[in-house]
């Protein structure tokens, strides 16, 4: 009998592994921290042998903890941290350097060498991404430029090029494995999203041998297993997907037109569009969420806010209104409204939809009535709001009317929040009893490849709400406080450039 799937949750910050029983419930949990490296102002590394042994020894710890043999365990699951790129000698194992974090800006000129030579019009077209620092292409192409002996090593076939799912997995399997999955791919910035392969014309374009790169594989198959003596014997390895795609696949958002949205320090909103990529006319990006095996891919629209639980740290630890992030939802409720005052959080510019680098904060509409309390508010109007135009963008691209939001991240624990978005989208707001979206996604992809579970529906049926927030304003309020917004996102914008 095999009790558990295992989730690995390889994260920017710490690496989490957390044991999943039968029924989807979290069994058991251990997370470690590991270092960040900041070389140069911008500049964002991983040491990739603290990403290994940590998510190894929190694999380990939670089945120790919790007396459960690896035997116990049906399968492994990996989700990661997106973009993060490695590469490591093959017959070695040896990382060439550090890996280079998805935050990391070092490659922002090389970016708009692209953008100048016309060249992201291509990258757009074949991969549905921005080109941007943050994908994995260009930094793979900073360390064939950058680190002596790198490109003739790589030419020569000698080295592996993977994003962390690739790393972990070869690792796992002690360099048996270089694969990766569709939606890990989708975000190198070097994967043709609309054919299915790496793409020749990308490669050539930055100069990336082929050889370094890993096989794609559907997201839910087994794949191989680990080496005996990582956790006492060997585990099937059977469901990769990058974090936000996991997420979507843990929320069970399996049809066209299901969307979540994860609430952390930004946003991130992913609607399922089905088999066909939506080119997104808004700057929206278009990826790939997941493949199960003998299926075809599944595409999904992505929008991020980049400042949204942000915020409420500001009000903390900026304006000092409030002590703790949870406590701005009872200062927020103890004012009907946010009575005309608006707060746009572009603390770094504003993103998708109205991709403006040079917007900055802006907070207006305020009379001598205005109190602490009025601005808290704002917050969480400005939260909901953000995420709403991402989502009305998603629907002008696709065509598709969403019929519910499902939602994760520490910042929908806070239900006034949660009421508001229900009530600017019109639809109900899910909040899941099993907040921990990522890691129960990747559980249900290596789950469904070795039939732990039998199939989606019963991934579906297991998936319960904890509440739904139903929408209640009337129309002419919504009508009002979009409009408010609207004229205070064109207050906020092109601030930086006068
Ligand atoms: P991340 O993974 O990006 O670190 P988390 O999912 O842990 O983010 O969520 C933390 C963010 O959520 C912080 O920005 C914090 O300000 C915000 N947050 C936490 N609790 C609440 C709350 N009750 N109401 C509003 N925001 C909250």
């Amino acid at each position: 009998m095999t009790n558990y799937i295992l989730a690995l949750d390889q994260g920017t910050t710490s690496s989490r592994a957390i044991l999943f029983d039968e029924a989807g419930k979290i069994a058991a949990t251990a997370q470690q921290e590991f270092p960040q490296i900041f070389p140069r102002p911008g500049w964002v590394e991983h040491n990739p042998h603290d990403i290994w042994r940590t998510q190894r020894d929190v694999a380990r710890a939670v089945l120790d903890q919790h007396k459960v043999r690896a035997s116990d365990v049906a399968a492994i699951g990996i989700t990661n941290q997106r973009e993060t790129t490695i590469i490591w000698d093959r017959a070695t194992g040896e990382p060439v350097y550090n890996a280079i974090v998805w935050q990391c800006r070092r490659t922002a000129p090389l970016c708009d060498t692209i953008k100048a030579d016309g060249f992201d019009w291509a990258i757009r077209k074949k991969t549905g991404l921005v080109t941007d620092a943050y994908f994995s292409g260009t930094k793979v192409a900073w360390l064939l430029d950058n680190v002596p002996g790198v490109r003739e090593r790589a030419e020569r076939g000698e080295l592996a090029f993977g994003t962390v799912d690739t790393w972990l997995i070869w690792n796992l399997s002690g360099g048996k494995l270089h694969i990766t999955d569709p939606s890990n791919a989708s975000r190198t910035l070097l994967y043709n999203i609309y054919n299915g392969s790496w793409d020749e014309e990308i490669l050539a374009y930055l100069k990336i041998p082929a050889a370094l790169l890993p096989q794609v594989r559907p997201s839910s198959e087994i794949y191989g297993e680990t080496v005996g003596h990582i956790l006492g014997a060997p585990v099937r390895l059977a469901g990769i997907a990058g974090d936000q795609q996991a997420a979507t696949f843990g929320q069970v958002c399996l049809s066209p037109g299901m969307a979540k949205n994860t609430y952390g320090t930004g946003s991130f909103v992913l609607m399922n569009t089905g088999d066909s990529g939506v080119r997104s006319e808004s700057g929206l990006l278009t990826t790939l969420a997941w493949q199960l095996a003998g299926q075809k891919v599944v595409y999904a629209l992505e929008g991020s806010v980049f400042i949204s639980g942000a915020a409420v740290q500001w009000l903390r630890d900026g304006l000092q209104i409030i002590k703790s992030a949870p406590e701005v939802e009872e200062l927020a409720a103890s004012v009907e409204s946010a009575d005309g005052v608006y707060f746009v959080p572009a603390f770094v510019g504003l993103g998708a939809p109205h991709w403006d680098a040079y917007a900055r904060g802006t907070l207006v509409g305020l009379t001598r009535g205005t109190t602490r309390a009025h601005i808290a508010r704002a917050t969480l109007n400005a939260i909901a709001l953000q995420s709403k135009d991402v989502l009305d963008a998603m629907h002008h691209d696709s065509g598709i009317t969403l019929s519910a939001l499902r939602v994760d991240g520490g910042a929908s624990k806070n239900s006034l929040l949660m009421q508001i978005q229900a009530d600017l989208l019109g639809v109900p707001v899910q909040r899941p009893a099993v907040t921990e979206t990522t890691a129960l996604g990747a559980a249900y992809l290596a789950g469904l490849a070795v039939g732990f579970w039998p199939d989606v529906g019963t991934l579906a049926a297991q998936w319960s709400i904890e509440r739904t927030f139903e929408p209640r304003m009337s129309d002419t309020e919504r009508d009002q406080m979009i409009a408010g917004w609207q004229r205070a996102i064109e207050r906020a914008k092109g601030w930086e450039n006068g």
